[in-house]
């Protein structure tokens, strides 16, 4: 129970975070499953096939831009934002698990989101 008071906790920082676990990082990968690409397909009215060819790299991940961000990922009023959130990947609904987000363990990204989070303290 504690571990799920921390996650929605952490789940607030992804309010005025960057979305690091939209970009490929060192050590972090998406898997999009089959399952995924059909529900993006029939989000988007397109085939399963058309998915693949226009967002997949190799078998099961999504492209990226040339910063490293997911291909979905677009610019909101705070922060970056999914795109395609209705039919994102199940690793992406599902992440960080109900776990503290792991990102928010390192200063350097912690750094990013902090001033942001302090800041909204003095509205
Ligand atoms: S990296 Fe962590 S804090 Fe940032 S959007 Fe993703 S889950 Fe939220
Ligand atoms: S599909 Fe959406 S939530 Fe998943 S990595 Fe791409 S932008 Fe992020």
């Amino acid at each position: 129970m504690q571990e799920n008071n921390q996650g929605s906790r952490h789940r607030v920082f992804c309010n005025y975070c960057p979305g690091f676990c939209c970009y490929r990082l060192p050590g972090s990968i998406l898997f999009v499953t089959a399952i995924d690409i059909n529900r993006i397909a029939r989000h988007f009215n397109i085939t399963d096939g058309e998915v693949r060819k226009k967002y997949i790299e190799g078998r099961n991940t999504f492209k990226v831009k040339a910063d490293g961000s997911c291909v979905f990922l677009v610019d909101g009023k705070l922060s970056k934002r999914c795109s395609i959130h209705m039919a994102s990947p199940q690793q992406c609904k599902d992440f960080p698990y109900d776990h503290p987000c792991p990102y928010l363990f390192r200063e350097d990204l912690l750094a990013v989101i902090s001033p942001k989070v302090e800041a909204s303290y003095l509205l």
